[in-house]
């Protein structure tokens, strides 16, 4: 792999679009590297003008960024200790930070900071200048280091939705497991949830593609039911992907509207990853059919 990559940021100039920022990088990297992924993205944040990755430590800062006023130099700040695939997530987001010229440090402040909460925003609809800020570097983020062009050709990804397609690609793209699921389900687009949980207790779910409402709350025991909860096995064992019952999982609402099919990984030290799919069922415009429904006997 070559360590000294070339960026050519004119390219980029003005371009506040993340995914298309990303899109214009990687297009640049193709012709350099042998093999595009994973993304070596430290080369290619320094390949457009970072500086120095240092590490720090403020509670509940996960990374930041110093850059200058005209975003031709830059420090990428990292929290100290984070694991290796939450690094890469923390540079690829900075990194969308400072190539998109719209992204600048508040009044008065000569750095933007990261929380953990900012880089799982998603979606541009807030009001919140901040927030659509920091979903912006997470797209950009995720793009960058895990292509969606690159990844459609991986043609073992994109069969029906399973636990064993999200971990390939957090594989292929040297993710961590939260980030390769938030991916998979938005190119994916079918209606599925990933619930991240630990010790039987929700720590948070991502949903996509027009997922029913799930009923769960962070931190809140999930349903003693689920097979998540009654799946047994070692750590790194998938189960089978089980029909489930939606009343455990989906407001009482949506409950009769759709069938759900549930899979679990189980993960080290009580953690497990959960993924839901649901299909919308023909149920409830049966029953609504047959309510109308009135036999008509003709006889002679
Ligand atoms: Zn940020």
């Amino acid at each position: 792999m070559s360590e000294s990559l070339t960026i050519d940021r004119i390219e980029l100039a003005d371009t506040g679009n993340p995914k298309q920022l990303a899109e214009l990088i990687i297009d640049q990297l193709k012709p350099q590297l042998d093999k595009l992924l994973p993304i070596p993205i430290e080369t290619v944040a320094s390949a457009c003008g970072i500086e120095m990755f240092q590490e720090f430590s403020i509670d509940g800062f996960e990374g930041g960024l110093i850059q200058n006023e005209e975003k031709t130099r830059g420090y990428i700040l990292v929290k100290a200790g984070s694991r290796q695939d939450r690094r890469r997530f923390t540079v690829a987001h900075e990194l969308g930070h400072f190539i998109n010229p719209y992204h600048v440090a508040p009044k008065g402040t000569e750095k933007l900071l990261c929380t953990n909460q900012d880089m799982t925003l998603s979606g541009t609809s807030t009001l919140d200048p901040r927030l659509n800020m920091e979903a912006q570097a997470n797209e950009f983020a995720a793009n960058i280091l895990m292509p969606e062009a690159a990844l459609r050709n991986a043609s073992k990804l994109w069969g029906s939705p399973q636990i064993q397609s999200i971990l390939d690609l957090q594989l292929m793209c040297n993710v961590s497991k939260e980030a390769a699921a938030r991916r998979y389900l938005d190119l994916h687009g079918e209606p599925c949830a990933v619930i991240f949980s630990k010790d039987g207790k929700a720590r948070y779910f991502v949903c996509r593609g027009d997922f029913p409402f799930l009923d769960i709350k962070p931190s809140q025991a999930l349903h003693r039911k689920t097979y998540t909860s009654t799946f047994r096995g070692q750590p790194g064992l998938i189960s089978e992907q089980e029909e489930a019952d939606p009343h455990i999982w989906l407001s009482d609402r949506d409950a009769g509207k759709w069938d759900l099919w549930e899979e679990v990984l189980i993960q080290e030290d009580g953690y497990r990853m959960t993924l839901l799919v649901a299909e919308k069922n023909s149920r409830e415009e049966d029953e609504w059919l047959e309510s109308r429904w009135t036999p008509r006997f003709h006889y002679k």
